[in-house]
């Protein structure tokens, strides 16, 4: 590890650099801002390591496969579309970010949406495109060169914490979703979930190679306040499962609790 490239950042929300040490895990170093309280990996990996080692390893094609044909994420994505159209009543242009092998945006357009997509995996881009015939890039948001003012929906799914440049990452989606009508939805792992209360470094979501930032029920909408983001409300992402047994239900009313509480395993966030 140390004879990577490490990269030292001040806050993304407030550009300050006064933290304090949360806990070290892989080498490296989780702080928290003094000032937002928003948790960083400080330093980290340069950006140019990170991406090699994300498009290489992140769609395996044995894995692509085996995640296609898995009832969860299947189920997964119809909660996640279920929830957008709660809070977006105009099926329009939706662009998923991050949208990897495609299922949430195949989803998407059999109830109606035009679906986009930008990944940097080029094996999940090839499915998308080749299974589902989806109109979908690989490559970064900014690569697509969207009009303004585009998108009705945007939506995140586990994306924003591998981000490394977050300010200029959050301008552009500001520039391409629709002021006031259109609708963002950013879903990450809570960095001050129950679960990271407890176990801190050995919470399995901490990867401070490729997960940058611990967002909290309170970081993650100062973030998008700061680029012109509003009507911010949090979600209650819903436990999905194939079977309801007695099991499921007991979790699921025991996620929902934790949910109420911000203290639920993820966090996701609905702005316009
Ligand atoms: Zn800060």
């Amino acid at each position: 590890m140390n004879t990577e490239n490490l990269e030292h950042i001040n806050c993304p929300i407030c550009e300050q650099d006064e933290t304090q040490l949360l806990f070290d895990k892989d080498s490296l170093s989780v702080v928290t801002c003094k000032r937002c309280r928003l948790r960083y990996v400080n330093p980290r990996v340069s950006q140019q390591t990170l991406e090699e080692g994300y498009v290489e390893t992140y769609y395996p094609p044995d894995k692509v496969e085996r995640i296609h044909t898995d009832s969860m994420e299947w189920l997964q994505m119809t909660e996640r579309l279920t929830e957008l159209e709660k809070h977006c009543e105009d099926k329009g242009k939706l662009l998923d970010v991050g949208c990897g092998i495609g299922t949430f945006l195949h989803l998407a357009r059999e109830r109606g949406w035009q679906p986009n997509g930008v990944d940097p995996s080029k094996s999940g881009i090839t499915f998308a495109q080749e299974i589902h015939q989806l109109d979908v890039k690989c490559g970064e948001v900014f690569d697509a060169n969207f009009p303004d003012a585009h998108f009705d929906a945007i939506t995140l799914y586990h994306v924003l914490e591998h981000i490394p440049d977050l300010n200029p990452f959050l301008s552009e989606l500001r520039r391409i979703l629709k002021p006031q009508t259109g609708t963002l939805v950013i879903e990450v792992p809570n960095g001050e979930s129950l679960q990271s209360h407890l176990q801190k470094a050995d919470w399995p979501y901490v990867h401070p190679r490729d997960h940058l930032y611990y967002f909290s029920a309170r970081s993650l909408p100062q973030l998008l306040q700061k680029h012109g983001f509003r009507d911010i409300t949090l979600g209650k992402p819903r436990r999905v499962s194939p079977t309801a047994n007695l099991r499921f239900r007991l979790r699921r009313a025991a996620t929902s609790a934790l949910v109420r509480l911000h203290l639920g395993t993820v966090i996701r966030v609905y702005a316009s």
